[in-house]
């Protein structure tokens, strides 16, 4: 990964993506259809700790299990969900400091490479490399 002092540009990606726009997106990439946040074991136990609650509440309040592995849920507001961690209010993840690999990876998933059209929509701080 190539970090320039705005841009972030990863090998086999056809865009680059400006974190700072995470700021003024109000969190396109939490809110939207529903979908599966994934989280380990690990993250689920740094998670629990990290809100200060216990580890059996954390699983039954915040958690689905879904083909073998727990997402985060997620709430229908209006015509949309959003995960259940996502301040619509405040437009921040309850819980950045330890959010999943799969938030903080974003948008460099392998869904993305090479096709990337519907990400060009979706994220503000995409831009496509010419
Ligand atoms: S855990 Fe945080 S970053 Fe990940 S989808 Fe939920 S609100 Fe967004």
């Amino acid at each position: 990964m190539n970090n320039n002092k705005k841009y972030i540009y990863k090998e086999g990606f056809n865009f680059n993506f400006d974190n700072s726009a995470c700021e003024h997106c109000g969190g396109k990439c939490c809110s939207g259809e529903s979908g599966y946040i994934w989280i380990t074991q690990a993250e689920i136990k740094k998670t629990a700790e990290y809100l200060d609650v216990k580890l059996n509440t954390f699983f039954t309040e915040y958690l689905r299990f879904k083909n073998g592995s727990y997402t985060i849920k997620d709430i229908k507001y209006g015509g949309y969900y959003s995960c259940l961690f996502f301040d619509r209010e405040e437009n921040k993840c309850l819980i950045y400091p330890v959010r999943p690999l799969q938030c903080r990876t974003y948008p460099f998933w392998e869904m993305y490479m090479g096709d990337s059209e519907e990400l060009f929509d979706d994220c503000p701080g995409v831009k496509k490399l010419p």
